[in-house]
């Protein structure tokens, strides 16, 4: 059948195009169903964000699940393309924030005064003219420090309409929230936007700390890390799953890190498990 990447593609004289075709007009009634619907058939999960020295939880990213009635869990990478292009993504990201929220001012008051949470926009959302109003309304109904919220927004969103975004993003900074750059290294070459932009924390891509055991790979990782560090931007490795990739990072002064080697995205009530013993899991540990 025709390959996905990312936005749906289909080559016109692939004969199974109708039926591709078809399948995802599908998948997009039922999205519009899911989120009509008050959104039971959703749940935001959350990953640690793991401080490298201590091994302690510094905060958790929420990450948006679906589980259907027929096909079982649909993952965010193919549902969040369908509900960016029907628009449908303001409404549930906007709920998303809001649960979100709501968890992170909760666990604070039992276990974790300091915890971050991460929510990840959207294009779409990132252009939304009410976003900035939203989040303001988000804040204040549940009580969340806006410096507990972290917005990660990938770099090609941030370059997009460069003097919308540079508005929107001042305008989010006014709030007193942080800007993450989400999957840093993938988009733009450009690097100058770092300087322009009110960013706080860069989101070194799972692709080089996959790779980061090639030394040109981990040559690229160092040097955004002292980037970070010249800028005065706080970094985070994605997709760390092995111990020796946990102690490069480590080793070159990556300060926080999520992947499968500490967690695997949990539901709110294993991520507050977790958050009790304050320590992620780690090799060896627990
Ligand atoms: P992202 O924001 O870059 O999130 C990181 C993705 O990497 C998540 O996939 C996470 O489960 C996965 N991951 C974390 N650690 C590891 C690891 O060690 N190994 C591997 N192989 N993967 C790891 P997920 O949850 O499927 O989300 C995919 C993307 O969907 C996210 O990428 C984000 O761009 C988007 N997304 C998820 N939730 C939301 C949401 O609520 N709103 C919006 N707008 N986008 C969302
Ligand atoms: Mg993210
Ligand atoms: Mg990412
Ligand atoms: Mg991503």
């Amino acid at each position: 059948g025709a390959k996905r990447s990312g936005k749906a593609k289909y080559e016109i004289f692939d004969p199974s195009m109708g039926a591709e075709a078809h399948a995802r007009l599908g998948l997009e009634n039922d999205l519009r169903r899911a989120v009509g619907n008050g959104g039971a058939e959703f749940r935001v999960f959350y990953q640690p964000k793991v401080l490298l020295e201590t091994g302690e939880i510094f905060g958790f990213e929420a990450l948006l699940r679906w589980r259907h009635p027929e096909r079982g869990v649909v993952g965010p990478d193919e549902f969040i393309p369908l509900a960016e292009e029907t628009g449908l993504i303001v409404d549930l990201g906007r709920r998303v924030l809001r649960e979100a929220c709501r968890q992170a001012k909760t666990w604070q008051g039992e276990a974790a005064p300091g915890l971050v949470v991460g929510v990840n926009l959207s294009a779409r959302q990132f252009q939304d003219p009410n976003l900035v109003g939203d989040v303001s309304a988000v804040l204040a109904e549940t009580g969340l420090a806006p410096d507990s919220l972290v917005l990660e927004i990938t770099e090609s969103v941030v370059m997009d309409d460069a003097p919308v975004a540079a508005g929107t993003l001042a305008a989010l900074k006014d709030l007193g929230l942080r800007i993450a750059v989400d999957d840093f290294g993938t988009g733009y070459s450009s690097l100058s936007y770092l300087k322009r932009f009110p960013v706080d924390y860069l989101k070194i891509d799972r692709s080089f700390v996959d790779r980061i055991e090639d030394s040109d790979v981990e040559a690229i990782v160092s040097a955004m890390i002292d980037l970070a560090a010249a800028l005065g931007l706080r970094v985070i490795a994605e997709g760390v799953e092995e111990e020796g990739q946990r102690s490069r990072l480590e080793t070159l002064g990556c300060e926080l890190a999520q992947g499968f080697l500490f967690s695997k995205p949990l539901p709110a009530l294993d991520a507050a498990r977790l958050l009790r013993m304050r320590l992620a899991p780690r090799p060896g540990i627990g």
